[in-house]
Parts: C-alpha cells; structure tokens; sequence
C-alpha cells in the first residue's frame, strides 16, 4: 500500500510512521529526514536546504520532488511505503501522481496550541533517529534505544515553530481539499494517546485485521 501520512508539524507523523511501518513491512520515507542527513552531510542538496530548514520555510519543490522521486525508485518501495512529510504543496501532490500512485492519506489532526507544546517538548536522538517528548522521559537526557545523547532540533525553537505552523495553514493545508476531492482522505484524531493514534491509522488502512 502506498500511503501518505498528512499533517502539521508535530502532529504525530514521524511516531505513527515509524509504529505503522514496522507493522505493516514497508519502508518510512520522510522528506525532513532525508533533508536533515543532506544538511549534516554538507551534500549540495543539503546546503541549499539549509537555509529555508533553519528558518522553518518550505524547500523548494523541485528539490523534494527529485528527492522523492529517486528514492521511490529503490527496490524496497515496490510493497509499499509511507510517505511522511511530502508532499507539502499542491505543486509536489500534482508532480508525485505523475509517478506514484496513492491509495491512502491520513490526515493526523491536532489544533495548534498542542503543536506548540508537542514541538517545543520533542527531543530527537541524533545516531538513531528515535523520536522522544520531555513528559515522558523524566528527566532522562540519553536515547533508549541506543544511548546517545538526545538533542533538540533547531527548529524546534520557539521562533521557528510559529513560522512552520504558519507555512502548514498557508501551503500545505489545502493538500485536505485536494485529497478529499480524489475520495482518499481519512482524518483521524491525532490528540489520543499514540497507541490510539495507531490502531486509528491502522483502522483506515483496512490492516487491523
Ligand atoms: P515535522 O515532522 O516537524 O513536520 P519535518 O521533519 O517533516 O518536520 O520537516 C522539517 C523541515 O524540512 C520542514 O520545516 C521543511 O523546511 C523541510 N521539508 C521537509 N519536507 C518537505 C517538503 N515536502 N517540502 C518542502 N520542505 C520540506
Ligand atoms: P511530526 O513528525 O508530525 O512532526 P512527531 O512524531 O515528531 O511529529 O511528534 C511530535 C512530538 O509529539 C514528539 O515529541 C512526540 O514524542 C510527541 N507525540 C507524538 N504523538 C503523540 C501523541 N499521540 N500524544 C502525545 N505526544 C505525542
Ligand atoms: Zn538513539
């Protein structure tokens, strides 16, 4: 199943990818990911992204579509693969149809004043990935999963952070009506607890059985 996990920053995609992914067997391709090795690579698509990243703007789209594009392309997509984090703009869900075809979106809801406080609390390890909230780690500062040092993410900044809610209300929220419209748009409620939110996706994917 190709799917697209849609929704503001912080509503819980990266989580629900990575807990649907390891569920379902197929690959988490997320475009802020992929952006973020690019930048800490110092790769030429990395330093061109860097700027916008940073100050909570949208890449342009030529950038990310290629991006996606190439890595649809590799073996392990051919069962399936969630998009997280793209497309972003009605310009990259108008390019990604000419070369992917999307059975499913969700659509994690959650009002902005969650998003603040989900953003502002994420802490990120940086060798693994693993995604954490200062509520649930007490204190703790190291990654569970492999010891590291966790960090907050730039743009996680209280600055940046109504900059990208701002952009989302702006450029991405109209991909709501554009997949609603091709009849694939499931919301579900982000705000529950995250194994909620999971049998939630799981229940609109039809792969609760
Ligand atoms: P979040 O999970 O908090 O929504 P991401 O990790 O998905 O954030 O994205 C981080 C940043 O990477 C975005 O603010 C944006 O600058 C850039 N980015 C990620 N995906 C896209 C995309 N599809 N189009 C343009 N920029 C993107
Ligand atoms: P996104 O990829 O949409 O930007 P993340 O998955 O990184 O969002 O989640 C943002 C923050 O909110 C993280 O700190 C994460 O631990 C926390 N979080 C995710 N889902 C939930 C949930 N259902 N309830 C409470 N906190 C959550
Ligand atoms: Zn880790």
């Amino acid at each position: 199943m190709n799917v697209i996990f849609l929704g503001p920053p912080g509503a819980g995609k990266g989580t629900q990818a990575v807990r649907v992914c390891e569920r379902l067997g197929i690959p988490q391709i997320s475009t802020g990911d992929i952006l973020r090795a690019a930048m800490k690579a110092e790769t030429p698509v990395g330093l061109e992204a860097k700027s916008y990243v940073e100050k909570g703007l949208l890449v342009p789209d030529s950038v990310v579509i290629n991006i996606v594009r190439d890595r649809l392309q590799q073996d392990d997509c051919k069962n399936g693969y969630i998009l997280d984090g793209f497309p972003r703009t009605v310009a990259q869900a108008e390019a990604l149809s000419a070369f992917a075809d999307i059975q499913a979106v969700v659509d994690i809801e959650v009002a902005d004043d969650v998003l603040v406080n989900r953003l502002s609390g994420r802490r990120v390890c940086p060798a693994c990935g693993a995604t954490y909230h200062t509520a649930n780690l007490a204190g703790r500062e190291d990654c569970e999963k492999c010891g590291a040092k966790l960090i907050r993410r730039k743009d996680d900044e209280p600055e940046t952070v109504l900059s990208r809610l701002t952009v989302y209300h702006d450029q991405t929220a109209p991909l709501i009506a554009y997949y609603t419209e091709k009849g694939i748009l499931h919301a579900i409620d982000g705000t529950q607890p995250m194994e909620e939110c999971t049998k939630a996706v799981l229940a609109v994917l039809d792969a609760d059985k």
